[in-house]
């Protein structure tokens, strides 16, 4: 215990010193830091901050040092999330590569592929996405279409993602590949990883109903990837490519089970007494007060239950079909949150632009439509459903 209360001490004297003030505020849209070469700096304290974030690793807490991680336990982790948490410090970095690319290549990747692309990630010097869907291919994707040809020294990509997201901001995909056309789908599939700026690869935006643009479809022709960018063996991609998506699932799942509302931090329960009054410092409306309390009870149920599985995995007993446990409650929970704030707001939630709506009120209506896709992204519910059934239950087909 004491050396965990000295690096407590030692973690929070440091937060002191270099946090800066304007990253102990909430973040706004436009100062997310995904990293890479179009980031661009709107708070220069943003860039000061991920880089003594990253010198220290503690962009990657738990990463091995050699890799530009912080080497931390778990325990430490928890503590420096509670005393970044405790400052209300910004995140300093979000990154695909950081959730979901980084754990797939710290267990599949060469030792040389892991010195080049971990430190890499670890300083938000690459930002990445994720090449797996396709047109046909989304819930079905072991039967995807995109081919990578052996030509000695490279593989020759041809093809077609879709819903890419942000592949028209991303410097390198990893990409799934299909390198053996007779094989069993399963089985004839690789891992590729390639910049997007190499010639022959395109993206086009897709508009969404929420107005935004955060998907491509992605086209590859004729690309050429050296052969060293493949990671683990030619048709052994399915393995990593499926623990790839468990790490997606867990990060997806994390929305869940919190009850305050985007990044502002605001609970359902302040927003429920604003919109429908407050009488003896409680929900005025009995139902609606009913409402909240099951949404925080099933909240706090969802979150003790992650936490569970956490302290099982660091005893040696790792579930990781749990992720898509996970993921089927987290993702609804959190679509069920922004219905329920949907009802408290009434009318107000019908905003989309115009003065009678407030900017955060038409936010929250842009994020009750992005929730939507909560349960789309990473794998539908239906398809976490097909895992919990076989994989957890041991159900038959
Ligand atoms: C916000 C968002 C971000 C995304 N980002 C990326 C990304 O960066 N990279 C990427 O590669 N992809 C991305 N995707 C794509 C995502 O992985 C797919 O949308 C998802 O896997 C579903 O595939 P689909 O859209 O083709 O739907 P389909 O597979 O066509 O499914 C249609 C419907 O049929 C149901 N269904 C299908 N098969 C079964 C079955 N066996 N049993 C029961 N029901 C079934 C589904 O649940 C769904 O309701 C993103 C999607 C969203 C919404």
């Amino acid at each position: 215990m004491s050396d965990l209360n000295a690096f407590r001490e030692e973690t929070r004297a440091w937060l002191e010193d270099n946090c800066p003030a304007s990253m102990r505020t909430p973040t706004p849209e436009n100062e997310v830091v995904w990293g890479g070469r179009k980031q661009e700096w709107v708070n220069p304290d943003s860039k000061v901050w991920m880089e003594r974030m990253a010198e220290r690793g503690w962009t990657v807490p738990q990463w091995p040092t050699e890799y530009g991680g912080g080497g931390l336990s778990i325990d430490q982790d928890k503590i420096l999330q509670e005393e970044l948490r405790r400052i209300n410090a910004r995140s300093p970095l979000q990154s695909f590569g950081i959730w979901m690319l980084g754990p797939a290549l710290l267990e599949f990747a060469s030792e040389e592929q892991k010195r080049h692309y971990l430190p890499q990630i670890t300083r938000g010097e690459i930002r990445w996405c994720q090449g797996y869907s396709e047109p046909n291919y989304g819930s079905d994707l072991a039967g995807l279409q995109t081919r990578a040809e052996d030509k000695g020294d490279h593989y020759l990509v041809n093809g077609a993602k879709i819903w890419t997201s942000y592949a028209d901001q991303a410097d390198w995909i990893f990409c799934l590949v299909r390198t053996d056309t007779d094989a069993p789908k399963h089985e004839g599939i690789s891992f590729l990883l390639f910049d997007m700026d190499s010639p022959g690869v395109t993206t086009s935006p897709i508009e969404l109903i929420s107005g935004a643009s955060p998907f491509c479809q992605t086209f590859f022709d004729n690309v050429e990837v050296p052969r060293g960018q493949l990671v683990g063996e030619i048709n052994k991609g399915w393995t990593i490519a499926k623990r790839l998506l468990q790490h997606e699932r867990q990060m997806v799942s994390g929305i869940g089970g919190n009850s305050a509302l985007g990044g502002s931090g605001t609970k359902l329960e302040d927003m429920a007494k604003h919109y429908v009054g407050e009488a003896d410092g409680l929900i005025a409306d009995a139902a609606v007060r009913s409402d909240v309390c099951e949404h925080r009870m099933n909240d706090r149920a969802f979150q003790l239950t992650m936490s569970r599985a956490t302290d099982e995995a660091k005893a040696g007993r790792p579930d990781g079909n749990l992720a898509s446990v996970f993921k089927y409650y987290g993702t609804e929970q959190n679509k069920r949150k922004y219905e329920r704030l949907l009802e408290i707001m009434g009318t107000q939630a019908v905003g989309w632009d115009g003065v009678t709506f407030s900017e955060k009120e038409i936010g929250t209506t842009r994020q009750w439509l992005r929730s939507k896709a909560n349960s789309i992204e990473g794998g539908t519910s239906e398809v976490q459903l097909n895992v919990v059934a076989k994989r957890v239950l041991g159900l038959p087909d």
